[in-house]
This record gives structure tokens, C-alpha cells and sequence, in this order.
């Protein structure tokens, strides 16, 4: 069996971004060009210097979050040849998100807080423009010609639904009769929009896998309909006493997903018809997310977000004088609470009133605001911002198990049964990827397990 190899082009082994080099049969992919969440400017870009002297053959972009699509027009234009290949779904999706990036850039610089933005409008369309979205479950060549169930070529390449947000996929590569498969970020559970992961299992040779949840156990007895009634009741306690609450969503899967609890919620009388309030990039991305009802695999097939739950949107002009009334759900972004954000510039109305409640429903980076909140003190004062005022902590804070993530013993269970030559660990924390190793080795003891210094290529 000949060989192939695998460079990881993130900056360290963490959560952080996604950008990985595949190798095979002389061919070479990258795999997403995320940019990181926490840094600014060049220091936000995967290792691209290392692909400076390198002609790429297909760039696959797994789905529309920043942290695997933000740097995708600095990569597509040094490699001016080069296509990327998507759903179609991530491919509306990604032009929305790209283009909203350059707005972002541009308010940043022009505020004096940012760097050079690193792409234009003019760049985000170049890219989008070699964007070629394919269907999921069936095979193509690198070219994007539609490949017979046997018919041979160098690399073959199937992009698999992931269930993690719309559009989301994983890929299978078969080259030099090895399987080879990138989950990207995947979720084996159904969430109220989207439907759970059913990945290919059968003679695959290597898994690249993310281990986002690595570290984080499930707690005993979790179900996500559990979950559920706890958060409808934690709203109901909130408005019983007056108050109002923020649930600070990433703008593109949480907000929709939210949308669709808060109508199943309505529609089981579990929650009272009351006013929701988005930022909006997220009633833009909802706008797809009605667009493809229809078309995409999902739960609610037909449900019209905007139409049936009928959000109001808030604009970055009006967050600073909004008044809070009572009754109301705030689903604002970012999710992290990250600087300028309506989500942070909302808090601080939020924190010292003890009827108003603060929900998470996914992931925060420690440090990030939402993080610091999260581990906060009740009673002891905060500040979730240079420029934002300190604020003893007085309302309700939460945290609900809603992630678009697998947990962690899902994709175990997966490898385990799947029981693959080789695993590469992706996207996660040196401790997450420690407790999939540590938890499968002994299950697969034929199996090789590879963590992946940054920029140093693993040859398998
Ligand atoms: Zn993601």
C-alpha cells in the first residue's frame, strides 16, 4: 500500500482554527482555511506560507463556520487555479458569511481597533466564484466529474451530510485503494433543525476526526429532550419575576437551531408567544435557512423560521439604546460574547438585575467573554470588555447542553466500530485528544493513534 501524507497548517493543537494538507497519489487538498477566533489580522491565518510554493488540487470546505472557511480567500488567491469544492448549501451560506467578514474587517479598521482587513469584497467574490457545490453520497473526481460507483481514478472524493449545521459535511477520499475520512465538525445526534451524522464505517483506512468535545464529559443521564424542558422552564421562571432573557448564539446553526426550539417549545405550550429579538447576519443566514427547507436533510422539512417564529432584528446601531422589556428572548450574537458584538454590548443591561437570566447553549472558549461569564462569581462584579463598565454579577446565569458537536463517547463509539487503521486527532485541546486516546487504544489495540505537531507533515 503506498503512502500518503498529512501536514496540519493551524498554528498550535487546540480548538483554535481548521487547515490541513492531504497528500496522495501525487495530489494535493486542502482540507477548510479557517481563520482563528481569537487572533486578528495575519496572526488569525492557518501556516499558508507552507502551500507558497505548492500547486493545489482541490480545496474542500466541510462547512460555512469561520474557523474553517475565514481564510479561504487569502489561500484561493495565491492559488489562483485552484477550485473548492462544498455543499450546496454551505456554498450560499459561506458567500454571506465571507462578505459579512469584510464588513467586520472594514468597521474594525476604520474604528482604529482593527488591522488591514486581509480580503475585499472584490476577493470574497473572486473566491466564491470558483466555489462548486456538489451533492452528498456521491463520487467525484477532482476535477468535479461525476465518477460511476466503481469507475477508477487517481483520487475520488464523496462528501457525506455531518449533521452538524446546514450544509455540513464530512468527506471520504478513496485513492491507491486506501479510504480515507475528514468528519470536519459532526454531530451523530439529531438537534431540533438538523439530523444526526450517519457517516461511512466500512473499510475505512484513516479517520481525521475532531475532538471539540474531548474533555468535556456528558453528565449522567443526559437526554437533549430533558435539556430541553429545563431551558423552556428557565425562561418561564425569568418572565414569571419580570425579566428577560439573553442567549448569546453564534449567528449561523445556533440562531436557527434556537428558532426552531423556541417554535417547538411554542408548539408544545411549553413557552408563551413572546417577542425574539436577532442580530442581522443571523436573519440573513435564517433567509437561507428557509430558502433550502425543503431541500436539505433536516428535521422541520418546510418550516419557515422567519415567517413562523416572526423574530424582530436588531441592528449594531440600535444594541446601545435598546430598551429591555420584560417577556422577551434576546438571541443575539456572537456566541463567545466577543468585543462590540450585540451580544456584549447587551450584557451589561443584563448583569446587575436580578429578574433577567443569561443562557448559553454551546460552546465558549474560556477566556472569551462568554467563557469568563460562564465561571463567573455571583454577587462580584465583571467586566466583559476594555470598554465595557464593570457590573456586579446579579441575574441569572446557565448553561444548556445544546452543542453541534458530538459529545465525546458518540464519536468513540463511532471510531470504535468503524476500527480504522490509523486516527488522526483534529480540533481539539492536547487534553481532548489525550481522552480519545486514552479511551481507545485499549479498544483498538491495532490501531495507530496521531496527534499532529503544527507544520510538521505525518507520513502514513
Ligand atoms: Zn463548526
Amino acid at each position: 500500500m503506498s503512502s500518503f501524507r498529512f501536514t496540519n497548517l493551524t498554528r498550535q493543537i487546540e480548538i483554535g482554527a481548521n487547515c490541513y494538507l492531504l497528500e496522495i497519489a501525487g495530489r494535493r487538498i486542502v482540507l477548510d482555511c479557517g481563520a482563528h477566533p481569537k487572533a486578528e489580522g495575519r496572526e488569525s491565518l492557518p501556516l499558508l506560507e507552507h502551500l507558497s510554493n505548492t500547486e493545489l488540487d482541490a480545496v474542500i470546505l466541510t462547512h460555512a463556520h469561520q474557523d474553517h472557511l475565514g481564510s479561504l480567500p487569502v489561500l484561493m488567491k495565491a492559488h489562483p487555479k485552484v477550485n473548492a469544492f462544498m455543499t450546496e448549501p454551505t456554498r450560499q451560506l459561506a458567500d454571506a458569511m465571507l462578505h459579512n467578514s469584510v464588513n467586520v474587517m472594514m468597521k474594525r479598521q476604520e474604528s482604529g481597533e482593527g488591522q488591514t482587513p486581509l480580503f475585499t469584497h472584490k476577493d470574497a467574490t473572486a473566491c466564491t466564484r470558483r466555489f462548486q457545490p456538489l451533492p452528498t453520497g456521491k463520487r467525484f473526481s477532482l476535477n468535479g466529474d461525476r465518477l460511476g460507483h466503481d469507475e477508477a481514478t487517481d483520487v475520488s472524493l464523496q462528501l457525506e451530510d455531518a449533521g452538524h449545521i446546514l450544509g455540513s459535511s464530512a468527506v471520504l477520499f478513496e485513492a491507491e485503494g486506501r479510504r480515507i475520512l475528514y468528519t470536519g465538525d459532526v454531530n451523530f445526534l439529531d438537534q431540533t433543525l438538523m439530523q444526526g451524522a450517519r457517516l461511512p464505517d466500512k473499510n475505512i483506512d484513516t479517520v481525521i476526526v475532531e475532538c471539540t468535545r474531548g474533555a468535556t464529559p456528558q453528565p449522567e443521564g443526559f437526554t437533549r429532550e430533558q435539556e430541553e424542558l429545563r431551558f423552556a422552564e428557565a425562561i418561564r421562571e425569568v418572565f414569571a419575576r419580570g425579566g428577560s432573557v439573553l442567549v448569546p448564539v453564534f449567528a449561523l446553526g445556533k440562531s436557527q437551531e434556537l428558532l426552531a426550539m423556541i417554535h417547538k417549545l411554542r408548539q408544545k405550550q411549553l413557552l408563551p408567544h413572546c417577542p425574539v429579538y436577532i442580530g442581522g447576519l443571523s436573519t440573513k443566514l435564517t433567509e437561507i435557512h428557509d430558502r433550502l427547507a425543503n431541500a436539505s436533510s433536516r428535521q422541520h422539512v418546510g418550516l419557515d423560521l422567519l415567517e413562523t417564529v416572526a423574530p424582530f432584528t436588531i441592528s449594531g446601531r440600535e444594541i446601545n439604546n435598546l430598551p429591555i422589556r420584560p417577556g422577551r428572548i434576546y438571541a443575539l450574537s456572537s456566541g463567545m460574547m466577543t468585543e462590540n458584538t450585540l451580544s456584549n454590548v447587551i450584557v451589561s443591561q443584563f448583569l446587575p438585575n436580578p429578574a433577567h437570566g443569561i443562557f448559553f447553549v454551546g460552546y465558549a472558549d474560556p477566556e472569551s467573554p462568554a467563557g469568563r461569564l460562564r465561571s463567573a462569581t455571583h454577587g462580584e462584579p465583571i467586566q466583559l470588555g476594555a470598554s465595557a463598565p464593570s457590573e456586579v454579577l446579579r441575574c441569572k446565569v446557565d448553561t444548556f447542553g445544546f452543542s453541534a458537536h458530538s459529545d465525546r463517547d458518540s464519536i468513540a463509539a463511532y471510531l470504535e466500530h468503524t476500527a480504522p487503521r490509523h486516527i488522526i486527532f483534529v480540533h481539539g485541546e492536547p487534553q481532548a485528544q489525550e481522552w480519545f486516546r486514552e479511551t481507545l487504544q485499549p479498544r483498538l489495540p491495532e490501531t495507530q493513534m496521531h496527534t499532529v505537531a503544527p507544520g510538521v507533515p505525518l507520513e502514513l
